[in-house]
């Protein structure tokens, strides 16, 4: 069994508690308009050129060439078929990292649980081995595929981007009835979790209230985080040649101060930005 991966992050530490190794798995089903992983949405392996980086030394004219071959790191491929065997030894390589700072080992994406048998077989060695595991979802999947990786995950870093419908959907082209569904699911298990609320202007700036209010009676929430959307990711939509659909519009600092307060004021939870 294999599986698609876009990226190794070692000395993560925006992805779960501690120091942490993340893996990026390819493959979403969302489309968020504010996407900051456009090389995650496809399942398939994709070839990004990043021009301004190119030297013009003409490698890649030459029979034979992979992106492994571009001097300056021009030409770049994302998605790599490893094997559960193949990235353990990779992630066990920062354990006393992961040990010092309370760490581990973050499955990302995309959306890594499209992938939830190899995600269980990957987290399952992980444990046999001590490692704290955390899995990042935008929990648009099957109860089945959480069911998978229930018993291996010490906690699930959960996203919640609109409680509105009709909001969620002009966001990420998908209903996120199921999204909540599975979330109540995992609280009901007394699992971990850490939600995180991205906040884009004009996007789902008006959803905190209600996401709040949907949120307070839930028992297994660790902390909340709101995320200030970015748009660092311009270069790789035109790196991949395929249409930027990053809002303009950045979040102020004073936005995001008002949206934190206003969640602790709903809810009893830990909230950060
Ligand atoms: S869930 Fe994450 S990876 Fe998927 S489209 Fe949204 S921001 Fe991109
Ligand atoms: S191999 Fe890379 S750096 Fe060299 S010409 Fe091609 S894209 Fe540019």
């Amino acid at each position: 069994m294999t599986a698609a991966i876009f990226e190794i992050k070692r000395f993560a530490v925006h992805d779960g508690d501690g120091i942490r190794t993340t893996v990026f798995f390819k493959g979403c089903p969302l489309r968020c308009v504010w996407c900051h992983n456009p090389e995650g949405l496809t399942a398939i392996p994709q070839t990004a050129h990043y021009s301004h980086k190119c030297i013009g030394c003409g490698e890649c004219k030459k029979e034979g060439f992979t992106p492994e071959d571009c001097l300056g790191e021009a030409t770049v491929l994302y998605g790599k078929e490893m094997t559960v065997e193949e990235l353990l030894p990779i992630l066990l390589e920062d354990r006393d990292f992961y040990e010092t700072s309370g760490g581990g080992v973050t499955l990302s994406g995309g959306e890594c649980l499209m992938q939830a048998d190899f995600c269980a077989e990957l987290l399952k060695k992980l444990k046999e081995n001590e490692i704290h595991t955390a899995v990042d979802t935008c929990g648009f999947v099957s109860k089945e595929s959480l069911d998978k990786v229930i018993p291996y995950t010490d906690v699930f870093l959960y996203d919640i981007k609109a409680y509105d419908e009709e909001v969620h959907i002009k966001c990420t082209e998908v209903s996120n009835r199921i999204i909540l569904e599975n979330l109540a699911y995992l609280d009901s298990l007394n699992k971990k979790i850490e939600v995180r609320i991205p906040y884009v202007p004009d996007y789902n700036d008006d959803q905190i209230e209600k996401i709040a209010h949907f949120l307070a009676p839930l028992q297994s929430i660790t902390k909340i985080r709101v995320l200030p959307y970015h748009n660092y990711a311009g270069s790789k939509y035109k790196a991949l040649d395929i249409v930027n659909t990053l809002p303009e519009k950045l979040p102020t600092d004073e936005e995001i101060k008002i949206a934190v307060e206003t969640i602790k004021k709903l809810t009893n939870f830990v909230v950060l930005s």
